[in-house]
Parts: structure tokens; sequence; C-alpha cells
């Protein structure tokens, strides 16, 4: 069983994510993608502005309709930072026959040598790194140990992130078609990022 892991914030998940998730379980031949939202993520300066619950209610929207995607719950019900080796070795032990693949925009490529024992994450799963607007997407960058674990496959420029889409929506811009339809009316009926 070969499985993608999609790792976010998601605050709010939006068409990028989506898009990178169906292009990397397509070109890897992928059996399933794991939609896992971070609790507190280490690497961002400031808090998520939604609840780790409406966080995962707008996963569990999105990803709806996809018979390959799946909500995973492990790191907003484990609580506190999410560091991304504890959750590797919780799914290795949990799911051992299971090949994982840790599916990452470019931005996050660049940042890959800066990740919480990443050595030790190396040596437990592969990463696949999709093309991301405004982000450099250069393997060669990277030390061999981390290079060699890292496959670049085809994703169209998404010009779109969380941070864009809050900002819209505090200018009270519309998001159709930025965000799924049932995510732009949970953000509408909660009253998400307005402020
Ligand atoms: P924020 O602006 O709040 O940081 P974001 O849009 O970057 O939000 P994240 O939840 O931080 O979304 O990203 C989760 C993962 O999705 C990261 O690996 C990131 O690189 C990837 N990703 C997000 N948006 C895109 C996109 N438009 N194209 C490719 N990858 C993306
Ligand atoms: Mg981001």
């Amino acid at each position: 069983m070969l499985v993608g892991i999609m790792g976010g914030t998601f605050d709010p998940i939006h068409t990028g994510h989506l898009i990178a998730a169906e292009r990397a379980r397509v070109e890897a031949g992928l059996d399933e993608v794991w939609i896992m939202p971070a609790n507190t993520p280490p690497h961002k300066p400031n808090a998520p502005k939604a609840t780790s619950q409406q966080r995962w209610e707008m996963v569990c929207l999105a990803a709806e309709g996809n018979p390959f995607f799946r909500p995973i719950d492990i790191e907003i019900g484990k609580g506190g930072v999410s560091y991304s080796i504890e959750t590797i070795e919780l799914l290795t032990s949990q799911y051992p026959d299971y090949t994982f693949f840790y599916i990452i925009g470019a931005d996050m490529v660049q940042y890959l040598p800066q990740w919480h024992r990443i050595d030790d994450i190396v040596r437990q799963i592969q990463f696949i790194g999709l093309a991301r607007p405004g982000y450099v997407l250069d393997v060669d960058l990277l030390a061999e140990s981390i290079r060699n674990r890292v496959h670049i496959v085809p994703m169209p420029q998404v010009e779109i992130s969380s941070t864009a889409i809050r900002a819209l929506r505090q200018k009270q811009d519309p998001v159709r078609y930025l965000v799924p339809d049932k995510v732009r009316q949970f953000m509408e009926v909660n009253h998400l990022y307005e402020s």
C-alpha cells in the first residue's frame, strides 16, 4: 500500500492543496492520500486563525467526493506542536507494511533541511515535491541524503495560498473556486477570517 501524506495547516484548505494531492496520487501511483491537518505547526510564527476543529471540518468537506482522499486527525487529535518525525514514527509503527510519502510544495522542499530531525525523517519516509509559484523547486540545492529521498512530479503552477484567501475574506472579496464550495460555505456560516 502506497500512501501519500498531505500535511498542512489548512487555514483554510484550498484548491491548490487538492490539485497537489491529486497530481501526486496520479503521478506516483499512490493508493490513497491522507490529508492531515497539523495541530500547531512548528515552523509558523503565528497560530492558525481557525480552530483545529474548524480546520478539520474544512478538510473533511474538501476531501468529500474523492474516494482516494482520507482525512486523518492524528496530529490534531494528539494536540500540541506537531512534529513530523513523531507522526512518522507513529504511522510506521501502526502501519508497518505501508510505504509513506510526504507530499510537499516547493516552499516546503526548500525548507526541508530545517525540519526537526530531518536526518531521522529521511531514513523513514520519502517525499513527493511539487511546483509552487514564487518558489524555486531545485533538489540540487539539497544535501544528497535529503535529495535522494525527494521525487519531483509535474504540477501546474497554482497561485493560491491560505494567506491570500484569508486576506480576501478580510476584505470581503469573493473566494469562489479558490476553495471547494462547501469550504466556502463553511467559512461564511462561521464568519471565518472576516477580521
Ligand atoms: P499559508 O499561506 O497559511 O502558509 P498555504 O497555502 O501555504 O497556507 P499550508 O497549509 O501552509 O498552505 O501548506 C500545506 C502544504 O501544501 C505545503 O506542503 C505547501 O507547500 C503545499 N501547498 C500549498 N499551496 C500550494 C500550491 N498552491 N501549490 C503547491 N503546493 C501548495
Ligand atoms: Mg504555507
